[in-house]
């Protein structure tokens, strides 16, 4: 995983683009390209809705079948080939007004950039468990890297179905004594060489099918409770530490703090040019509220809102098509 080793608290980038799926890379191919200095944040590598598709084989110019992550990889490589900057980290707030845009991510970095591209599509949860925000904080917790230290030789569950939960917990177990890998689903979405991987760990006990029913405790956390939905079985998991890494189908869009305007159906209002309601904070992707969610749709938006902030940040009048 990699940390702040490179981190310069003092870099003002061009833009910054969260999300590192087909919008937020193909963006950063045409912002990098346009040579603007381009930061990518995301949470984890075979993460959002292409990361953990399997096979994709209707992708313009790729036959395919080719996994998601694979398709992906090459968008990546082609942005970081142009100079964009790919450093993971789950963004979880953002100050966006003034000229210098600020994105914060969970583990405590700051960013600064002069534009931001959101783009983190919508896989966020909808939904809660019993006892999680009562005990946030005292036992539960959204952050391996934030947190993982203070369970060193405790038990923890690690409650997630795809790479961002495998990635997670692999870093948590460096910590702690056990970990119960719950998967809610019958499957693990990421690619067969990462569940691999996390079959390998000998201190994790991965429980697949298991449907959370609640966080239990009296100040501190002592339990998760679960039924295996196979066997119809309930129970209680010793755990002191409760970590939760799962998507949903909702925007991501926690970190922008109803600082942008959203419509009556609860989209985020973007102009013809996909810039939002704030000057320089820009829209791309599945996380605006099109109709149809594809890779290609996505990526053709990526270059659509690169083109948009090159003329923002040069105060051009037109959008300059860069062949
Ligand atoms: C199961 C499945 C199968 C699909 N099959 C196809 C198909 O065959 N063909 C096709 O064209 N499309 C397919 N799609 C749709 C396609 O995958 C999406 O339309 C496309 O991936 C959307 O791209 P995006 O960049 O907007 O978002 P995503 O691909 O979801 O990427 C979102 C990015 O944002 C990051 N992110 C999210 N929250 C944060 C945060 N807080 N901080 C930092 N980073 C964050 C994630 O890590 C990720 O990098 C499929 C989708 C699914 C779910």
């Amino acid at each position: 995983m990699d940390l702040t080793l490179d981190y310069n608290p003092d870099k003002v980038y061009d833009v910054i683009i969260i999300g590192a799926g087909p919008a937020g890379s193909t963006a950063a191919i045409y912002t990098a390209r346009a040579g603007l200095s381009t930061l990518v944040l995301y949470r984890a590598e075979a993460d959002g809705a292409l990361g953990v598709t399997q096979n994709i084989e209707n992708y313009p110019g790729v036959p395919g079948p080719i996994s998601g992550y694979e398709l992906l990889k090459r968008m990546r490589n082609q942005a970081k080939s142009f100079g964009a900057e790919f450093v993971r980290g789950k963004v979880i707030a953002t100050d966006l007004n003034g000229d210098i845009k600020k994105v914060y991510t969970i583990d405590g970095r700051e960013f600064k950039g002069r534009a931001v591209i959101v783009a983190s599509g919508a896989m966020e949860r909808t939904h809660k468990y019993k006892g999680e925000e009562e005990f946030l904080g005292r036992g539960v917790s959204y952050c391996g890297v934030c947190d993982a230290a203070f369970f060193k030789g405790k038990d923890v569950a690690v409650i997630g179905e795809d790479d961002y939960a495998i990635e997670e917990a692999e870093f948590i177990s460096r910590f702690a004594r056990h970990i119960y890998f719950v998967v809610p689903s019958s499957k693990i979405k990421a690619p067969p060489e990462l569940v691999e991987e996390l079959r390998n760990i000998k201190n994790i006990e991965i429980l697949m099918h298991h449907r959370i029913i609640e966080i239990v405790g009296d100040q501190f956390v002592t339990g998760l409770k679960v039924k295996n939905i196979d066997t119809k079985e309930d129970k209680v998991l010793p755990v002191e530490g409760v970590f939760i890494f799962l998507g949903g189908n909702k925007p991501s869009i926690d970190f922008l703090m109803n600082q942008v305007e959203m419509t009556d159906g609860g989209c985020l209002l973007i102009n013809e040019e996909m810039e939002t309601s704030i000057p320089g904070v820009f829209a791309a992707g599945d996380i605006l509220c099109t109709n149809i969610k594809q890779a290609v749709i996505a990526a053709a938006d990526g270059c659509k809102v690169a083109l948009a902030v090159d003329k923002y940040l040069k105060g051009k009048a037109k959008i300059a098509p860069q062949w």
